[in-house]
């Protein structure tokens, strides 16, 4: 670093400071003018950015706007990664190691509901953080996914317009948040990172479409993972050029530094999704599924059907024709369970509803293919029909839930109570509704006689 940087007694000297805090606001929930104006603590913002601030608050996960899903807490300089995909297409998009969420809420946010999004993780335990993050942050048209990137190559070649690498590396970026970070550090582990880095850039490049982006990321400053990792990926890849690459230093950025170069693949770019028709390419739609179908895998996991050779748009889509569907009876009740509970509640849900075998049911984003792989999360889950009831999920209160027409709107005091999975009073009829922190979902509660039930799922309470 010494013989790289000019200034290496100031970047020494960043590292005497405390680390940078900030925060992302959710602009799927809320704008970060009005954020800012109701914010609970003072905001700064993080320059280069339009909804990313800085914050001085001790604890800003423990508020209760963060359990709302209003905003993410983000390292400063790991949010020009999003930033620098905001003029890329994003008709589909993978993030390939995207745990616990970060980017992907950012991508989200950007995306606005619109496209497919595949948030993929490897490790099974971090994958059910990620999911837990989408679903707080209330995203509606995302499968979280847990598979190597090679299974993502197989199933999805040349298919994503916007790929995201933000790469496992040597994490010189994270020393002042994560001490532990120092003393694992060596050269032969940055070695080590640049080879696995290697590896999944590897396929990662074959799922970008033509005319598509590919954008890599660390939060190290080692060349070999930046720069040359990336002048190394250009010999051997003519398709792709470099639009863009920005490294961030702590003594000359606000932030704890971060990398990101973003390619693109030569080629002309896919028409978005709808002047293609993809919705009927779509494997999981209304009544689609059948006994034999092997959904159910691990612990509120499920996993789709192998693909089939070609077929849909673009390779290894799986057309919807080659599922045997759900019994039309039960779906047709299961679907009646859910109508009379969105009508009792007044919630805007429209598109087309799947419900598996096990009676749990997801509104699957339009053109959603056949991801193939282990699944934790598709779309946005309803809740579950056990063949009488229609029990709600929290995902659809955190999805949906703000348009809704019953809302219990809690005042700060009352939503602390809420989320330590109080009983709360209230003047509502009986009924299900959402309970909010003001207008911001926090999830379902049923009123009973002037008391409402919490149905806080109890993994979500916050602990004293
Ligand atoms: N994008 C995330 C965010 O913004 O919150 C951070 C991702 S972190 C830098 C890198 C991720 O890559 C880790 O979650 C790690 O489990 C995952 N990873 C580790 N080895 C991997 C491999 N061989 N292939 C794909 N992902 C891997």
């Amino acid at each position: 670093m010494k013989e790289r940087l000019g200034d290496f007694p100031a970047f020494l000297a960043s590292y005497e400071e405390p680390p940078k805090k900030g925060l992302r606001v959710n602009t799927l929930k809320i704008s970060p003018e009005e954020f800012v104006r109701r914010s609970p603590f003072p905001l700064s913002p993080v320059e280069g950015t339009s909804c990313g601030f800085y914050v001085s608050e001790e604890k800003p996960g423990a508020d209760v706007w963060h359990f709302a899903g209003l905003y993410y807490l983000q390292e400063p300089s790991a949010m020009t990664v999003g930033e620098t995909a905001k003029d890329c297409p994003k008709n589909r998009v993978l993030d390939l190691c995207a745990a616990p969420g970060g980017k992907t809420t950012h991508l989200a946010a950007e995306m606005g509901g619109e496209g497919i999004l595949i948030a993929n993780e490897i490790d099974p335990a971090r994958a059910r953080a990620l999911s837990q993050n989408v679903e707080r942050m209330g995203i509606t048209n995302c499968a979280v996914t847990c598979a190597p990137p090679e299974k993502l190559a197989e199933q999805f070649p040349a298919y994503f317009d916007l790929v995201l690498v933000d790469a496992p590396c040597s994490g010189e970026g994270m020393f002042k948040k994560e001490p532990n970070a120092i003393p694992e550090w060596s050269e032969e582990n940055v070695a080590r990172c640049a080879l696995r880095q290697r590896e999944i850039l590897e396929e990662a490049a074959k799922t970008v479409s033509s005319g598509g982006r590919l954008l890599y990321s660390t939060c190290t400053f080692a060349e070999e993972e930046d720069e040359w990792q990336i002048e190394a990926f250009l010999c051997r890849h003519s398709e792709f050029t470099l639009l863009r690459l920005n490294k961030l230093y702590p003594h000359e950025f606000c932030g704890e530094g971060h990398f990101c170069a973003l390619l693109e693949k030569k080629g002309i770019a896919s028409p978005p999704p709808a002047e293609r028709g993809d919705a009927s390419s779509c494997l999981l739609t209304s009544g689609v599924g059948s006994s034999s179908c092997p959904f159910a895998v691990g612990e509120g996991a499920f996993s789709c059907p192998p693909p089939a050779s070609g077929g849909g748009v673009g390779e290894g889509v799986r057309p919807r024709s080659s599922i045997k569907p759900y019994p039309v009876r039960r779906n047709a009740l299961a679907n009646r369970a859910f109508s009379s509970f969105r009508e009792e509640v007044g919630l805007p849900v429209e598109g087309e509803i799947t419900t598996l075998p096990d009676g749990r049911m997801y509104l699957v984003p339009a053109g959603m293919p056949d991801v193939g792989v282990r699944l934790l999360r598709l779309g946005v889950e309803l809740g579950e029909w056990d063949g009488k009831l229609f029990k709600p999920a929290h995902a659809l209160a955190m999805a949906f839930g703000g348009k809704a027409k019953r809302k219990l709107s809690l005042s700060r005091e009352e939503s602390e109570k809420y989320l330590r999975g109080e009983t709360l009073q209230t003047s509502l009829a009986n009924g299900w509704c959402v309970v909010c922190a003001e207008e911001f979902p926090l999830g379902f509660g049923k009123c009973v006689n002037g008391s409402v039930k919490n149905h806080l799922p109890k993994g979500l309470r916050k602990i004293k």
